[in-house]
């Protein structure tokens, strides 16, 4: 980390914690009053880096305001409250929606015909550096309808896979590349979402986890952080394994 880095970083600290930004969590952040006293403040000290150094930016009519950065913020550091990883340093820019975007996708028919088209997307991770969020799926997520899921961890989550290379030794059809516990377990957990899938069995993990290892290391960590209980019953393993690499353990957190 350069010097000037560091200093700016210590000095942000030395700052105290915005009352404004703590309404909002205490308000907005179900996942806040969880969490136990040692964690909510190392979370501030996380949040004031991150939003200093991230830029977030507004898109196809977006207004950002600062209790929607808090928010965004503050999933996306709950999961580096004990590992840093360096607050995502490869991520230059969150881009925010109001609302699903359209993305111009190439499709390829059965016939090797490729044809342009459009795909309505939630949220994307771009391995240049940028998370795209629909904020109206992320309010779903956490006031709707669609709890249980978290598009932030989601997201957040392919950034770390890209930081650690934590899918990359897995085929498409769940096979080990690399022969190490990391890669066995994960794989392994994989193929057990396609045999549900197979079988028309409900899980845990959300259902486009079979899409790729990328895919389901990221639905893993949704409901490793949404529905630890959940996850621990049906794959205890696959808890565990996210329990070493975030250092935390969810089924813990009761307030
Ligand atoms: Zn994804």
């Amino acid at each position: 980390m350069p010097l000037i880095q560091f200093l700016r970083r210590r000095w942000l600290l030395r700052r105290p914690f915005p009352d404004r930004w703590l309404r909002t969590l205490e308000g907005k952040v179900p996942v806040y009053r969880r969490l136990p006293q040692k964690y909510r403040e190392l979370l501030k000290q996380r949040m004031v880096i991150f939003l200093s150094e991230k830029k977030f930016e507004e898109c196809g009519g977006m207004v950002l305001t600062e209790e929607i950065k808090v928010i965004i913020s503050a999933y996306a550091c709950v999961m580096i409250i004990e590992e840093t990883a360096d607050y995502y340093s490869g991520l230059q820019a969150i881009l925010v929606y109001p609302d699903d975007y359209v993305a111009p996708v190439l499709e390829e028919d059965e016939g090797g015909i490729i044809t342009e088209g459009v795909e309505h997307r939630k949220g994307e991770y771009w391995g240049a550096g940028n998370i795209v969020l629909s904020w109206n799926e992320i309010q779903e997520n956490l006031y709707g309808e669609s709890r249980g899921h978290n598009l932030i961890y989601h997201e957040f989550s392919h950034q770390l896979d890209d930081r650690y290379g934590l899918t990359a030794g897995i085929d498409y059809d769940g096979r080990p590349l690399r022969d190490d516990e990391w890669t066995h377990t994960l794989a392994k957990a994989y193929r057990k979402l396609q045999r549900r899938v197979y079988e028309r069995r409900t899980s845990a993990l959300d259902l486009y986890g079979t899409k790729s290892p990328a895919e389901l290391f990221s639905v893993a960590s949704e409901a490793f952080f949404e529905k630890p209980d959940e996850l621990h019953r049906e794959n205890p393993e696959l808890y565990t394994m996210l329990r070493s690499f975030y250092s935390l353990d969810p089924l813990r957190w009761r307030g």
